[in-house]
């Protein structure tokens, strides 16, 4: 196995910021802690997650589930299913169908889609 390189590392990163956009973009908290004080072993944003949580933050690249989970529970969930389905150039009029490549693909894309969906349902108003 091949030690991790600098672009490694620049891969993660971004990646998780990219999940950590999505999350707070869906008005969630993005879990941190600060080590080392006894008080602040739960999440220094919201107390309500302990550090002792593995995966207290999710990975939406890794599990294009977790983007559907947070997704469905937006009145607007069909209208996004419908644009990301274009986006992976599979057009359907049926609002409930996802392309089969957000859900076997581990690249983020379903994320992507989803990040780029909300920030413009923001910027719309
Ligand atoms: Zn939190």
């Amino acid at each position: 196995m091949r030690e991790p390189t600098d672009e490694d590392y620049k891969w993660a990163t971004e990646d998780w910021d990219k999940n950590r956009e999505l999350h707070e973009l869906l008005g969630l908290c993005w879990h941190e802690f600060s080590l080392g004080v006894a008080e602040y072993q739960y999440c220094i944003h919201c107390k309500k997650m302990s550090v002792y949580d593995f995966h207290a933050n999710p990975d939406y690249a890794a599990d294009p589930r977790l983007v559907l989970r947070e997704m469905m529970k937006r009145a607007d969930c069909c209208d996004f299913l419908l644009r990301a389905n274009v986006l992976a150039g599979k057009h359907t009029m049926i609002g409930d169908l996802i392309h089969i490549d957000y859900m076997i693909e581990d690249t983020g894309k379903l994320r992507d889609a989803a990040i780029e969906w909300l920030k413009k349902e923001a910027a719309d108003g």
